[in-house]
C-alpha cells in the first residue's frame, strides 16, 4: 500500500504557523478578514463556501459573504467590487468563478484589487506566478500541491514531473510552481499523444484532469509518487479524485487521497493569503 500524503496534517502545520501571525495581526489591531463574492447558488460554490468559513473562523479570520443574485448587471459587480477594494477593514477577496455568461469575467478579473487578490485572479497576479515573483497571490491549489510535496520533504529538483491538465485555474500555474522548484515539468492535455507512456516515466504525477477516476494502473509505473487534484462525484454519489485509487495504491510509492488530500490544504492556503495579505498592511 503507498504512503498516504495526508492533507490533514498539511493543514494542521500550516494552522500553527498561521496562529502566531493571527495573533501579532490582533496584537496590532487587526482581525484578517476575508470577503466571498458569490453570484448564484451554485451547489459547488455553496460548498466551498462552507468549507472556507469554517476553516478561516476557526483561526480567529472574519469571513464577510457578498451573495448576490445570479442575475446581477455586470456595471453592479464592478461597483461591488470596487467598494469592497476601497474597505481597509476587508484584506482578501475571493471571487467564485465561472461566473454567469452575462458576466465579461475579462473586465472583472482586473477590478480585484491585486493586493487582496487571495486566489489569483487579477492577471497582475498571474503574470508574478509566471515571472517566479513571490510578493502576489498564486491560485491556492496549485500552491496547496507545492505545500504538500514540500510538508512530506518531496524534493522537486531536477525530478520528471508530469502534470495531466493545462488550465489557469490549476494545470498551467502549477506547471509554473513547480518550475520555481527546479522541477523538470512535462505538461499532458486532452491533445497529448502516448499520454500512459509519458505519464509512466515520471518520478511525480500529478492529476487535475477534471475526469473522474481517469488514471488508473496502466498509467503509473512502480516508486511514482502521484497527486490528485480532481474533485469529483461518481454516477453513485461518491466524491472520487482523477485518479482511481483502489487501482493505483499498491503501485505508487506515495499518493494523496481524495477525499482529504489536496482539497484540505486549498482553504488553509485561502487562510494563509488572507493572513499574508493582512501582515502586507502592516509592512
Ligand atoms: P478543467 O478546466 O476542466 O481542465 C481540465 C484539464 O485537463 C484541461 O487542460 C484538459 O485538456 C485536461 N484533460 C481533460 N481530459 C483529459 C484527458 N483525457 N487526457 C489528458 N488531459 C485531459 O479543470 P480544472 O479547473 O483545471 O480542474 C481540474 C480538476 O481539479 C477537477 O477535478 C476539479 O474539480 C479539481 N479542482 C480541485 C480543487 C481542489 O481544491 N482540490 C480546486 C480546483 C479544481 P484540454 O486543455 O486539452 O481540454
Amino acid at each position: 500500500m503507498s504512503t498516504l500524503l495526508k492533507g490533514s496534517v498539511v493543514s494542521k502545520s500550516i494552522n500553527m504557523e498561521l496562529t502566531k501571525e493571527i495573533e501579532f495581526l490582533n496584537n496590532n489591531g487587526i482581525t484578517p478578514c476575508l470577503a466571498i463574492i458569490r453570484l448564484g447558488e451554485k451547489p459547488d460554490d455553496l460548498s466551498y463556501e462552507r468549507s472556507a468559513t469554517k476553516k478561516l473562523s476557526g483561526l480567529n479570520i472574519d469571513c464577510k459573504v457578498f451573495a448576490f443574485s445570479a442575475s446581477m448587471p455586470q456595471e453592479e459587480l464592478i461597483s461591488a467590487i470596487r467598494s469592497i477594494n476601497a474597505n481597509n477593514s476587508i484584506h482578501g477577496i475571493l471571487l467564485f468563478r465561472p461566473l454567469p455568461k452575462h458576466i465579461n469575467e475579462d473586465a472583472i478579473k482586473f477590478e480585484i484589487d491585486a493586493l487582496k487578490d487571495v486566489d489569483c485572479v487579477n492577471p497582475i497576479n498571474l503574470a508574478k506566478v509566471f515571472t517566479g515573483d513571490e510578493t502576489g497571490f498564486a491560485p491556492c491549489t496549485p500552491a496547496a500541491v507545492i505545500e504538500t510535496l514540500t510538508h512530506y520533504n518531496i524534493d522537486l529538483e531536477g525530478k520528471n514531473t508530469v502534470v495531466i491538465g493545462r488550465s489557469m485555474v490549476v494545470g498551467k500555474p502549477l506547471s509554473m510552481l513547480l518550475l520555481k522548484e527546479n522541477a523538470t515539468v512535462t505538461i499532458c492535455h486532452s491533445k497529448t499523444r502516448n499520454i500512459k507512456e509519458i505519464c509512466k516515466s515520471a518520478e511525480i504525477l500529478i492529476v487535475a484532469a477534471g475526469k473522474a477516476r481517469m488514471v488508473d494502473d496502466t498509467y503509473i509505473s512502480p516508486g511514482t509518487i502521484v497527486v490528485d487534484v480532481g474533485i469529483n462525484v461518481d454516477d453513485d454519489g461518491k466524491l472520487c479524485g482523477d485518479v482511481d485509487f483502489e487501482k493505483v495504491k499498491d503501485i505508487a510509492d506515495m499518493i494523496t487521497p481524495v477525499p482529504g488530500g489536496v482539497g484540505a490544504v486549498t482553504t488553509s492556503m485561502l487562510a494563509k493569503h488572507v493572513v499574508k495579505a493582512a501582515m502586507n498592511t502592516v509592512g
